[in-house]
């Protein structure tokens, strides 16, 4: 697994973040488009689905973020 960087995050079309599938207990890089701001807590900020490689289509509540994905979003929402 490689981390993508993330040398101008703003600029990316799309983002890859990194995702914990509570049902397969797999880690992934998702591709999530744009994340738009502002995050609301029950909705994914994000243009597309959260697609587990093992699982499919996943919302926010069957995904956790790892640090490594808060981290990548936290980046992406920076303001520039
Ligand atoms: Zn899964």
């Amino acid at each position: 697994m490689s981390i993508m960087p993330l040398s101008s995050p703003h600029l990316l079309e799309s983002m890859l973040i990194n995702f914990h599938c509570r049902q397969c207990r797999l880690v992934f890089d998702a591709e999530v488009g744009e994340i738009t701001m502002p995050a609301e807590v029950h909705r994914p900020p994000f243009e597309h689905p959260i697609r587990c490689p093992h699982g499919g289509s996943r919302v926010m509540d069957q995904v956790w973020l790892t640090e490594v994905g808060q981290t990548q979003l936290t980046v992406a929402l920076l303001p520039p």
